[in-house]
C-alpha cells in the first residue's frame, strides 16, 4: 500500500511510513486510499478473537509484512493484557456501552497502539534495509510515554527518549515513567507544558543539524508518538473488533450504524474511528469529547483552529493539549486532499497559531462529527451519578467522554430529526491510573498518597486494581532529570 504526505508529494511505502514516522517536508503520511472491508469481511470477523481482527485490519494497510508474523506479533502483543481480552465491550444498558481500551500494561489505551509498534518498527527497518539503530524521542502528555517504554524496553537496537511536562503529569504516570526498567531507555521532565515538550521534539526531527549528529553515532530518528501510522493503524482495529462484539451479542444487526465518543487530545484515537468508517465500518456520528482545553469544540463551532488560548491544567492530563497534532490528517481530508492548501494552513498554525477552513468543508464534516466540552464539575458530577446508577466506575478522561456522550444524547433525544443510535463510550483508562481524582470523584474524600486512593477504590468498588499498578509502588525511582525546552537535544546527545 502506498502512503503520502499530507503536506506533499513524498510517496513511500508502510514499512518506511512507520520507519520515518513523519514526512520530510513535515507533514504526516496517510493512505493513498483507504482500503475497504467488505459486508462479506465483516462478517468473517465476527468468529475471529482480537489479534485475528486486529491483523485482518491492519494487513489491508501493511500488506509488505507477513500476515503470519503480523498475527503472531498481535497475539504476543495482546497477550499481556489482563482478562484474555485486549478490548472488551461492557454494555451498560441497552443502547449504551463501554469500549475498554485499559487492560494493557500501562492500564490506558495507548498500549493498544504501543505493544504492537515496536514490532512494526523493528520489522519495518528490515523490510527497508536499514542498518543503524533507532533512537525514538517522544513527547508525553502522561500515559504515551509510560506505554512506549514499556513497549520498547530492551528491544535490540532501539533507544527510547522520553520527554514530559514537569508539572504536567499525575503523581501515578509520573512514578510509572520514572520507574521504568529497561537498559535502553531514559526519561526526562520539561519545565513547560506538553506543547512546550511537542514542539522541542519537532523541532529536533525537523533540524538537519541534530539529524547529522545522530548519524554521526549511528542513530536514526523515529518517533512513537500518535503522528506515527504505526501508533495509528492498530487504532482502527479496536472500533472493528467493538462492532463485531454489537452484532456477535445480539445488540445490533450487522449494518446498522453505530456512534461513538471518543475523549479527544491530539485527535488520534477519533480519527482512528473516522479511518474505521471510511474504510466502510458503518458509524454514524464520532462524539469528539474535550475537558476544559476545548480547542477542538471551538474548531468545529466556527471553522477555525485557535490553539492561542489559556492553557488549563484538569484532571485528565492526557487531553490538555491545544496543539491537535493528528487533525492534519482530517484537515488534509476535509480540503479534498489538497496538499498545497494543508501545507499552508499548518505552516499558518506554526506562524500565528490559528488557520480557518472554508464553511463548505466544515459542513460537509458536520454530520459525521459532533465536538463538545466538558469542565471539572460536571465530569466529576458524571463520574459520580454513573457510579451510583450502574456501578461503574471509570476514570477522568472517559468521565469527560461520558458528560459529553450524554449531552450528545439529550440533543438527540430532542430533535426529532435526529437518528437515535446506540452508542459506544471509549474508556481510555483505568480509574486506579487516577486514583485521588477518581476517589474523590465517587466519595468527594480528598487523599494525599495515590496508593491510598487506589486501596480505597478497591473497597469501594471491589474492582480489582490492575497488577502493573500494584508493582510500582516498591520500584527504584531512577530517573529525575529536568531540562529546559531549549536543551532537550543535549539532553539526547548524553543519553547516547
Ligand atoms: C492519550 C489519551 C487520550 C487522548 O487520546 P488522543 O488520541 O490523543 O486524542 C485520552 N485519554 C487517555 C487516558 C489518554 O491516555
Amino acid at each position: 500500500m502506498v502512503f503520502v504526505s499530507t503536506r506533499g508529494e513524498e510517496k513511500v511505502t508502510g514499512a518506511q511510513a512507520i520507519v520515518q514516522g513523519i514526512a520530510k517536508d513535515g507533514g504526516l503520511f496517510v493512505p493513498e486510499k483507504f482500503p475497504q472491508v467488505t459486508r462479506e469481511e465483516m462478517e468473517s470477523m465476527l468468529g475471529m478473537d482480537y489479534p485475528e481482527r486486529a491483523a485482518f485490519i491492519l494487513h489491508k494497510y501493511l500488506d509488505e509484512y507477513d500476515k503470519d508474523e503480523l498475527l503472531s506479533a498481535l497475539k504476543k502483543a495482546y497477550s499481556q493484557f489482563e482478562g484474555g481480552d485486549a478490548a472488551p465491550l461492557v454494555r451498560v444498558e441497552n443502547g449504551m456501552y463501554m469500549l475498554e481500551l485499559f487492560h494493557g500494561p500501562t492500564c490506558a489505551f495507548k498500549d493498544m497502539a504501543l505493544t504492537v509498534l515496536p514490532y512494526l518498527l523493528r520489522k519495518g527497518c528490515d523490510i527497508c534495509g536499514i542498518k543503524e539503530d533507532i533512537l525514538i524521542l517522544v513527547a508525553t502528555s502522561g500515559d504515551t510515554g509510560k506505554a512506549a517504554l514499556e513497549g520498547f524496553k530492551d528491544a535490540k537496537g532501539i533507544k527510547i527518549m522520553v520527554f514530559y511536562p514537569d508539572d504536567g503529569v499525575s503523581k501515578m504516570q509520573k512514578l510509572q515513567m520514572c520507574t521504568q526498567e529497561g537498559e535502553n531507555v531514559n526519561v526526562v521532565a520539561v519545565r513547560g507544558n506538553f506543547d512546550d515538550c511537542q514542539t522541542g521534539v519537532k523541532k529536533i526531527f525537523a533540524s538537519a543539524d541534530c539529524k547529522a549528529k545522530l548519524k554521526e553515532k549511528n542513530f536514526l530518528l523515529s518517533s512513537a508518538n500518535s503522528i506515527n501510522f504505526g501508533r495509528l493503524a492498530p487504532q482502527i482495529c479496536y472500533y472493528f473488533s467493538a462492532y463485531c462484539d454489537l452484532v456477535t451479542s445480539d445488540q445490533i444487526r450487522m449494518g446498522d450504524k453505530v456512534n461513538f465518543t471518543v475523549p479527544t487530545g491530539n485527535f488520534g484515537n477519533i480519527l482512528a474511528g473516522y479511518y474505521a468508517k471510511r474504510m466502510g465500518l458503518p458509524v454514524g456520528t464520532l462524539v469528539c469529547a474535550s475537558n476544559k482545553n476545548n480547542v477542538l469544540t471551538d474548531f468545529w463551532a466556527k471553522g477555525m483552529y485557535d490553539s492561542k488560548r489559556p492553557f488549563y491544567k484538569t484532571m485528565s492530563p492526557s487531553m490538555d493539549i491545544l496543539v491537535s497534532s493528528n487533525l492534519e490528517r482530517l484537515i488534509f481530508e476535509l480540503s479534498g486532499r489538497d496538499a498545497a492548501l494543508t501545507k499552508e494552513r499548518m505552516q499558518q498554525l506554526s506562524a500565528t497559531g490559528r488557520y480557518s477552513i472554508r464553511a463548505e468543508e466544515l459542513k460537509a464534516y458536520k454530520s459525521e462529527f459532533y465536538a463538545g466540552c466538558t469542565n471539572e464539575s460536571d465530569t466529576v458530577d458524571c463520574m459520580y451519578e454513573f457510579f451510583e446508577e450502574y456501578g461503574y466506575p471509570m476514570d477522568t478522561h472517559t468521565g469527560v467522554a461520558m458528560s459529553v456522550a450524554q449531552r450528545y444524547e439529550e440533543m438527540v433525544e430532542k430533535d426529532p430529526k435526529a437518528e437515535k443510535l446506540p452508542m459506544v463510550v471509549v474508556s481510555t483508562a483505568s480509574p486506579y491510573k487516577f486514583p485521588q481524582d477518581v476517589l474523590y470523584a465517587l466519595t468527594g474524600n480528598d487523599v494525599k498518597d495515590s496508593f491510598k486512593g487506589i486501596k480505597r477504590i478497591n473497597l469501594l468498588t471491589a474492582m480489582k486494581v490492575p497488577e502493573p499498578l500494584k508493582a510500582i509502588r516498591y520500584k527504584p525511582v531512577r530517573f529525575k532529570q529536568v531540562t529546559s525546552p531549549e536543551k532537550m537535544f543535549d539532553e539526547v546527545l548524553k543519553f547516547i
